[in-house]
C-alpha cells in the first residue's frame, strides 16, 4: 500500500509512515480530463466478462450482489476482483479496540441483516465474518487477493482490467476501492528531521503500545477524537487541528444535517473537485468515550505547529513540545490510483461523477466515493450503479466476436 504525503514532504524519519498507498495534499492531478489517450494495456487475450467490480467491500458487494440478483451468474457476466486476503473490506483492518458498539454506525449489507453481536466485539472481526458469510451465501464470484493495477481503455468497446499478469475485458466497470489503502499525511516543514515514531490511523492497533509516551494527535477528525480518548489516559497527549474542532450541538448528526452534508459533498464530486469527507462538513459525534474524554480535560486542542524538530513540535510562538510518537488521523484520500490510465482525474484532483457514473468514461462507475463513502451511502451507490450498468448492457448488444 502507498501512503500519500504532501509532494514538497521528504520521506519521514526513522520510523517511517509506511502503510498502504500514502497519499499527499493536494491530490496530484495526473492526467487532463479531456482527450485522454488510449492506452496500450500490454496484455494478450484478456477474459471477456460483462461487469468487473473492484472491490469487495460494502460498496462492492452491494453493487455484485444485485447484478448476481438481478441475473448475471456466469463467469463471463460477473467477476469481484479484491486485494485483500480475505472478506471484510476495509474493517478488517480496523484497530481491534473499535468495538461494534463503538463503530459510529454500521448499516447492513442490502438483503441481509447484521447478526446480533455482542457489542464488545471487536467491530473488525464481526464484520468480516459478516461479510464472509454474505459472499459464500450469494455465491458472489470474489476473486482474491487480486489487487488492480491499471483499468484503460481497450478494443471492442471494453475496459481492460489489469492486475499483475491478468486481464479482464468489460462492458462496465465498477470500482469500489476506499480509501483505507490511501491514507494521507499533510506536510509539516521539519518532519524530515524528527527522530521519534511516526504512525497512522492505519497502523494503530491499541493504547498499549504508547502507554508511557509523549504522543502527538494530529488531526480534527473522528478517528483523532477516538484515538485521543484512548491513548490519553494511559500517555501524555498534545492534539493539534488545523481549525478548532466543531461538535455536532446535540452530540450526533441529524438527518436534515447528515442529508444537507451529503449533498454538498455530492456537489463537489460533480463539478470534478475533490470530495470531502463528510465530518468536515458537519462536526464531531460525541460519544460516550469521547465525552469523558473532554470532560477529563483530555481534549484541549492546539493549532498546528509551526516546524517539527528532531524532538518534538514547535509553535510559531516559540513554544516546544517533546514528542516520542506522532499518531497522523489525517485521513484518507480516494484509492483511484488503477483509473490513472483513463485519464479522468480533472485539474482540481477530482474525478466528475453524475450520480455514480464518471462523465468523462461512462462505462466506469465510482462507489464508496465521495458522497456514498458510508456504509449507507455505499449501499446505495452500489444497487444504484447496478441498476445503470444493468441497463446499459441490455442497451447494448454484445459484439459477435467476444475476446477469449
Ligand atoms: C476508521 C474508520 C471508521 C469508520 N467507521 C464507519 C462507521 O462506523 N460507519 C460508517 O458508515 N462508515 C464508517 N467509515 C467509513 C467507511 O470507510 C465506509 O462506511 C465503508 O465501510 C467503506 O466501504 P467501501 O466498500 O467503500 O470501502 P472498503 O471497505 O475500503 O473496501 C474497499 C475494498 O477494495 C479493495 N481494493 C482497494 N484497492 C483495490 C485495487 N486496486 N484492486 C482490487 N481491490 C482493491 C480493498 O481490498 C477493499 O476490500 C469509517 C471509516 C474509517 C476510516
Amino acid at each position: 500500500m502507498e501512503t500519500q504525503r504532501h509532494p514538497g514532504s521528504p520521506a519521514a524519519g526513522p520510523v517511517a509512515v509506511a502503510p498502504p498507498d500514502v497519499v499527499t495534499e493536494p491530490a496530484p492531478v495526473d492526467v487532463a480530463v479531456t482527450q485522454p489517450a488510449a492506452v496500450d494495456v500490454m496484455v494478450t487475450q484478456p477474459a471477456a466478462v460483462d461487469v468487473v467490480v473492484i472491490g469487495a467491500g460494502q460498496a462492492g458487494l452491494a453493487a455484485a450482489a444485485t447484478l448476481r440478483r438481478r441475473g448475471l451468474t456466469a463467469a463471463d457476466e460477473l467477476v469481484v476482483l479484491d486485494a485483500d486476503n480475505g472478506p471484510g473490506g476495509a474493517w478488517q483492518h480496523r484497530w481491534p479496540s473499535l468495538r461494534l458498539g463503538t463503530a459510529h454506525r454500521i448499516f447492513p449489507l442490502p438483503g441481509r441483516p447484521l447478526p446480533v453481536a455482542d457489542p464488545e466485539l471487536p467491530a473488525a472481526e464481526v464484520v468480516a465474518a459478516y461479510f464472509g458469510d454474505y459472499e459464500r451465501e450469494l455465491g458472489l464470484p470474489v476473486l482474491r487477493p487480486v489487487r488492480v493495477d491499471a483499468v484503460a481503455r481497450g478494443e471492442d468497446d471494453r475496459l481492460v482490467v489489469r492486475a499483475g499478469g491478468r486481464a479482464w475485458a468489460a462492458r462496465a466497470v465498477v470500482s469500489a476501492t476506499g480509501t483505507w489503502r490511501s491514507p494521507f499525511v499533510p506536510h509539516v516543514p521539519g518532519i524530515e528531521t524528527f527522530a521519534g515514531r511516526q504512525m497512522h490511523t492505519v497502523d494503530y492497533r491499541s493504547a498499549d503500545e504508547l502507554a508511557g509516551l509523549r504522543v502527538l494527535v494530529v488531526g480534527g477528525g473522528a478517528s483523532a477524537v477516538q484515538l485521543l480518548a484512548e491513548v490519553a489516559p494511559v500517555a501524555t497527549t498534545t492534539w493539534v487541528t488545523r481549525r478548532p474542532p466543531v461538535w455536532l450541538p446535540e452530540g450526533t448528526l441529524g438527518e436534515d444535517a447528515g442529508r444537507a452534508a451529503v449533498a454538498g459533498v455530492e456537489r463537489r464530486v460533480r463539478e470534478g473537485l475533490p470530495p470531502q469527507s463528510v465530518v468536515s462538513t458537519t462536526g464531531l459525534v460525541m460519544t460516550p468515550a469521547v465525552r469523558a474524554a473532554r470532560d477529563a480535560g483530555q481534549l484541549q486542542r492546539l493549532p498546528m505547529p509551526a516546524r517539527f524538530t528532531p524532538d518534538g513540535v514547535t509553535w510559531a510562538d516559540g513554544s516546544h513540545a517533546a514528542v516520542d510518537v506522532v499518531l497522523w488521523c489525517t485521513g484518507f484520500r480516494p484509492s483511484v490510483q488503477h483509473l490513472a490510465p483513463l485519464g479522468l482525474r480533472t485539474r482540481a484532483g477530482g474525478i466528475r461523477l453524475d450520480g455514480t457514473r464518471a462523465v468523462d468514461e461512462p462505462r466506469l462507475h465510482l462507489v464508496g466515493y465521495g458522497p456514498s463513502a458510508s456504509t449507507i451511502g455505499a449501499n446505495r451507490a452500489g444497487q444504484a450503479a447496478a441498476r445503470e450498468v444493468l441497463r446499459d448492457l441490455a442497451r447494448t448488444p454484445v459484439p459477435a466476436a467476444r475476446p477469449a
